[in-house]
């Protein structure tokens, strides 16, 4: 599938009132194209709407106009709606389902591989490291120049997907696109702290509660947050605060998976894997998506049943990768 700038362009252009949404448990690339986005389209004059689920996780709240997101889409009707960062239609929750039915036309605006197509018009770039990096080329494509804001929203969600640079799709373009957002006033450092250094103490106790439930069997190593330890945690959501790719720091395992009990007894899943594997297969075939080593879903409950369920399946894939050395990175 050719990505439609051409398409998308007219569309935004024929357009006076536009919706962003975004992925529920929305982290980083989720609130920065989101947020992005928008401040270019107002700089172009259309009137945007933001929303998510819940609204803004509260690390994010430094991002322009972060403020301004609805946590609960009630009304409203849109020329255009653009779903940014969701694989598929569920994930952009009651608000990306409130904005189909109330927009003439839907932008697809993604880069998870495991993207169902839904919607008119596809922005889907499955090599890009983040949708930030997709928005990034939309904007040169406009063209529109980057404000200092725009770049700050778009460098958020470059970071927190490639964990700081540092997962194996980086590409010297990836390098190039932070160069560019640099230059534009983003501050990486900054950034970087923000979003990748800056957690509450909530959060330890967290990971305090989900080691003591650790396990290593078969190479894949797992752990169970459940909305007991979450409350006492004090954390206003059921962020795992990061566990999952601790776990996945483990040599002795391939592939990490944290079980997180949802507030309605479901279970959420957050899984990784070492470069090589592919994870994505396993979560499609539980109703989630993702990327090949980074990946989730949610299923039903309880845990016990959901653990019996996916740790045989994310075992019998947790074989060490057929790859020379040096082949690793790609
Ligand atoms: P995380 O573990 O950080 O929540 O998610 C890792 C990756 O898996 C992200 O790319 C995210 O979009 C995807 N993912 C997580 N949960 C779900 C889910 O329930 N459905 C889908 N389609 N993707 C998910
Ligand atoms: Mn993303």
């Amino acid at each position: 599938m050719t990505i439609q700038w051409n398409e998308a362009n007219e569309a935004v252009n024929t357009a006076a009132s536009i919706l962003i949404v975004t992925h529920v448990s929305p982290d980083g690339d989720a609130i920065g194209s989101m947020l992005g986005l928008a401040n270019a389209l107002r700089e172009r004059g259309k009137q945007v709407t933001t929303a998510v689920d819940g609204g803004v996780p509260f690390v994010f709240n430094f991002l322009q106009n972060a403020n301004t997101v609805v946590s609960k889409l009630e009304s409203g009707e849109w020329d255009l709606m653009i779903s940014v960062d969701a694989s598929d239609e569920a994930r952009t929750g009651l608000a990306g389902a409130y904005g189909r039915a109330h927009s003439k036309k839907v932008i697809n605006l993604d880069h998870h591989e495991t993207n169902t197509y839904f919607g008119d018009i596809f922005l889907v770039l499955s090599h890009a490291v983040s949708a930030t990096e997709i928005i990034y080329y939309w904007l040169c494509e406009m063209p529109h120049p980057l404000s200092r804001e725009v770049a700050i929203a778009l460098m958020t969600g470059l970071v927190t997907d490639t964990i700081g640079f540092r997962t194996s799709n980086v590409q010297p373009s990836t390098l190039y696109v932070a160069q560019r957002l640099m230059e534009a006033g983003a501050p990486l450092h900054e950034i970087i702290q923000r979003v990748l250094e800056s957690r509450p103490f909530g959060s330890v106790l967290l990971w305090k509660h989900g080691l003591q439930t650790v396990e290593l069997s078969d190479k894949v190593v797992s752990a169970v947050i459940t909305q007991e330890s979450v409350k006492a945690a004090g954390v206003r959501d059921m962020t795992d605060a990061g566990l999952v790719g601790i776990l996945n720091s483990v040599t002795d395992a391939l592939i990490a998976v944290v079980f997180k009990e949802t507030p309605e007894g479901r279970v959420e899943l957050s899984i990784r894997a070492k470069t090589g594997l592919d994870i994505s297969t396993v979560a499609v075939a539980l109703g989630g998506g993702g990327h090949k080593v980074a990946a989730g879903a949610t299923i039903d409950g309880p845990i016990e049943a959901a653990k019996a369920r996916v740790l045989p399946l994310l075992q019998a894939i947790a074989k060490p990768p057929l790859v020379k050395v040096g082949d690793a990175v790609s």
